[in-house]
């Protein structure tokens, strides 16, 4: 007999959307949250980390082996909200699916992971071990809630780890890293008609990155079995002011999306070599890595990867896919130090509907991830 019933789950999604955890005000989902472990004798922790904005913990059980299993609370911008076919912020079923912001990614599996908990609690489960919810902030941009965790030595003693983005059903072991680098040439104004008494910032800018598609796109034979080539691509470029001025400077943003075998450091190395040719020819460039996440992989035939294969085609009446996943997600920062044989997936409900408009989750699967989860959580600590 369940404790909460398919409406009173429905509800928990349908409360959590409405929450407006667009990149910040975390804590009110945090505050949400912790008040609905309370009604169920669960004690968490809600840990703030700047104005509105906080991760939560919570535990059930005891002792080892601890499963770590991770959601974000944040969502991304909606957009033009009369673009939606109904409010981003309601969550509303058409069709047999839950559309809102979030409704994906991620606050189905948010959901999902905290009724499986209470569900278990009411159970006097796990009769092994300790699954320990972290709940982030922060995730969108640049992955901050996790590096909380892993700072405050959250990570050192879990065993294996979930993370609950939408994967849908397929089992994820790898994602790729993901590097945001803002170059800023410095030029010297001229009038265009006497471009000698100046120096254009444009030129040595546009020179780098196309040394830069060369490099990470023709040049570039390394790829990941799971995820493919690396991608560089540049996404903002602004420079001059005036058509008959020789311009003093051209900013460029690139996004690059990192796999093992061509990793951040060695990406960051290759982009510093090309800054320093154009700086040989006169140019003055500043590179600037403003993010830097890590790809990750590990084997894909743990204990934890086995059964969420194995429960998952339970469920969906189909077999499970294995792989990689192209986005960042908090394993970036919680999997830092973890072995390669580390038991780690990414298994959540959603479909392929994450930061678009009219963002949706099946009904059925969402519900079906809350009973899933409660098997593979406790399956997982008993095995
Ligand atoms: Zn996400």
């Amino acid at each position: 007999m369940s404790v909460l019933s398919e409406d009173q789950r429905i509800q928990i999604l349908h409360d959590l959307v409405a929450i407006l955890s667009v990149n910040d005000h975390e804590q009110k989902v945090a505050e949400y949250l912790r008040k609905l472990l309370a009604a169920h004798q669960i004690d968490s922790q809600i840990l703030p980390v700047t104005g509105d904005r906080a991760n939560l913990v919570a535990e059930i059980g005891s002792g080892h082996p601890i499963l770590g299993i991770s959601g974000h609370m944040d969502v991304v911008d909606p957009g033009d909200a009369d673009q939606w076919a109904s409010d981003p912020f309601t969550l509303t079923e058409r069709q047999g699916n839950l559309y809102g912001r979030g409704a994906t990614d991620m606050k189905s599996g948010l959901a999902a992971m905290v009724i499986a908990m209470i569900e278990l609690a009411a159970q006097g489960k796990p009769t092994k071990g300790t699954i320990r919810l972290m709940a982030t902030m922060g995730e969108e941009v640049g992955e901050l809630g996790s590096k909380y965790f892993l700072d405050d030595g959250y990570m050192k003693d879990v065993d294996a780890l979930l993370i609950g983005e939408p994967s849908g059903w397929y089992v994820a072991h790898a994602h790729k890293g993901s590097m945001d680098i803002r170059f800023t040439s410095h030029g010297r104004a001229a009038h265009s008609s006497m471009p000698e008494d100046g120096f254009n910032a444009i030129d040595p800018l546009l020179q780098l990155l196309q040394d830069g598609n060369h490099l990470f796109r023709e040049m570039n034979h390394e790829t990941n079995e799971l995820l493919g080539p690396l991608t560089f691509n540049t996404t903002i470029f602004n420079g001059g002011s005036q058509v008959n001025s020789i311009p003093d400077k051209a900013v460029a943003e690139v996004n690059i999306r990192t796999i093992p075998e061509l990793n951040n450091a060695e990406v960051k190395e290759e982009l510093q070599r090309l800054v320093t040719i154009q700086k040989e020819d006169g140019a003055q460039i500043d590179m600037d890595v403003y993010m830097s996440q890590p790809s990750r992989s590990v084997q894909g035939d743990s204990a934890l990867a086995d059964l969420a294969a194995k429960l998952g085609q339970q469920y969906s009446g189909k077999e499970l896919k294995r792989g990689g996943i192209a986005p960042v997600t908090d394993a970036s920062n919680l999997l830092e130090g973890k072995p390669k044989n580390y038991p780690f997936v990414i298994f959540g409900p959603g479909n392929n509907t994450p930061h678009q408009v009219n963002e949706s989750v099946p009904k059925k699967m969402y519900l079906q991830f809350c009973d899933l989860y409660q098997d593979l959580f406790d399956q997982f600590l008993n095995a």
